[in-house]
């Protein structure tokens, strides 16, 4: 817990953020340009104690670090300050004749005090890239990230109130009573990022305040592979995009459902990827480690069922789990029943694509669907006959990156979408306004 603030407080902390909000101080443009340039001034100047922290959290190494945590947020950030008037311009809207003359346009509106609460797995991403579209859009906001990454959860309790206005951004550390303490309070929404069942109780707890919540959840997100895919890229993209992290990426391809012949086909595709990309000892590469023990064994118990293709190897000293490939999985296996957030990537030989697609919609809406295939039958019948969060071709994990896209889940993986514009639609209120002529 930050020393600074026991969870007594915490009803004053956000009285605090209240009164600042409703004193207009975050609603000019100025202010939310000054608190994005302050946002970015920690993210350069502070990186490499970011980079130590997420080294000290997850293993992550610096390149790693910068690229998926520091780099992303600037990314989202300096497409956000360079649309931020344009989206925050009153868009016209039509008259109906009947009320002619009269003018109409929809007005965005900051919503007051939102609450940010950030998983472990990208702990400085989810907490900094919602809070970019918090302030984008005007508000004051609590951010808290997760207790399980420690190292990055002081680092930006530390350091953020070092460059952002302090009236207007609280960091609050924390684990279950804090949170539990923080969701007593009535925010005007929160942003949470992680599993589904805690995701629940924000929704019950942001119900008694009728707070609008924004849900980012995760789940198992499959990957077809076709047989007419050429299958040393798709390989190669497919490691990248799941042992990034060591597997712990929530839009991970979590495994995969390979038709006919590419069941087999990929398997020394992979093997090579691997080594390609870790070596033969992807412990001494730059290769992230399992959280905390309890991840660790949780993962550890799910290799006895299939067949080893590459990997297994593991060390609980260091919560090291090798880049690991299972062939054979039963559709039952215990690796198959939820998100395996690790290192470990199934592969499930189904026998055409009408099975793979029944696969699909006979278990939870996943946050993304990936799929390696030359057909474009394939990928339209995807795209018309699946619902997933996002659906990608050829490329893994990237999507999330691409700050013109929403980023959200649907159904089990979450409700609500952010990223560049859509933070700005989630944080705002669309007010209607109509202005007709008194004479
Ligand atoms: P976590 O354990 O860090 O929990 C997330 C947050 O919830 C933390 O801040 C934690 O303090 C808080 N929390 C935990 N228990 C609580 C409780 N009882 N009451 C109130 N708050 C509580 O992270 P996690 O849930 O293990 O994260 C992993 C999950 O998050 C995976 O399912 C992953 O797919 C998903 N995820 C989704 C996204 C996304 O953007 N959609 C991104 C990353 C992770």
């Amino acid at each position: 817990m930050n020393a600074s603030i026991p969870a007594t407080d915490l009803p004053a902390v956000v009285a605090r953020l209240r009164a600042h909000f409703a004193e207009g101080r975050t609603k000019p443009l100025a202010w939310r340009r000054a608190q994005l340039a302050a946002l970015r001034a920690l993210l350069t100047e502070q990186a490499e104690a970011f980079q130590q922290a997420l080294h000290a959290d997850l293993g992550k190494s610096a390149a790693e670090a910068y690229r998926t945590e520091i780099g992303f947020t600037l990314n989202e950030l300096d497409h956000t300050v360079a649309h931020l008037e344009e989206w925050l311009a009153p868009k016209p809207a039509g008259v109906p004749g009947v009320f002619q003359p009269a003018e109409a346009r929809v007005v965005r509106d900051p919503l007051g005090v939102v609450l940010i609460i950030g998983p472990w797995n990208y702990p400085l991403q989810l907490a900094l890239a919602p809070l970019v579209g918090a302030l984008a859009a005007g508000n004051t906001a609590v951010v808290k990230p997760s207790e399980l990454a420690p190292q990055t959860s002081a680092a930006l309790a530390r350091l953020l109130p070092r460059y952002l206005d302090p009236e207007a951004v609280t960091v609050v550390e924390g684990g279950v009573p804090e949170t539990t303490e923080l969701l007593e309070q009535r925010f005007d929404h929160i942003f949470y990022t992680g599993n589904g069942t805690v995701g629940r109780i924000v929704m019950a707890a942001a119900a008694r305040h009728l707070t609008p919540v924004t849900l980012e959840l995760g789940g198992k997100s499959p990957v077809v592979v076709e047989p007419g895919a050429d299958l040393e890229v798709t390989a190669r993209r497919l490691a990248q995009g799941k042992f990034l992290n060591a597997g712990q990426t929530c839009v991970a391809p979590d495994y995969v459902l390979a038709v006919g012949e590419a069941a087999t086909a990929l398997e020394p595709h992979l093997v090579a990827a691997v080594r390609e990309l870790y070596g033969e000892d992807p412990r001494e590469a730059a290769y992230g480690r399992i959280v905390n023990e309890r991840h660790f064994d949780r993962l550890t118990a799910l290799l006895d069922h299939g067949r080893l293709v590459i990997g297994g190897e593991h060390d609980r000293a260091d919560r090291y789990l090798a880049p690991t490939v299972l062939a054979d999985v039963p559709p039952d296996a215990p690796v198959m029943q939820a998100e395996i957030f690790g290192p470990i990537l199934p592969i499930i030989a189904v026998p055409d694509l009408d099975a793979a697609i029944a696969f699909i919609n006979e278990r939870d809406k996943p946050l993304a669907l990936y799929a390696f295939t030359p057909s474009e039958q394939t990928k339209r019948r995807l795209t018309e006959e699946t619902s997933s969060g996002a659906l990608s071709f050829g490329l893994p994990v990237s999507h999330l990156a691409m700050p013109e896209l929403p980023f959200g889940g649907v159904g089990e993986s979450g409700m609500g979408r952010y990223h560049g514009a859509y933070s700005l639609e989630t944080f705002s209120h669309a007010k209607a306004v109509v202005d007709k002529p008194l004479d």
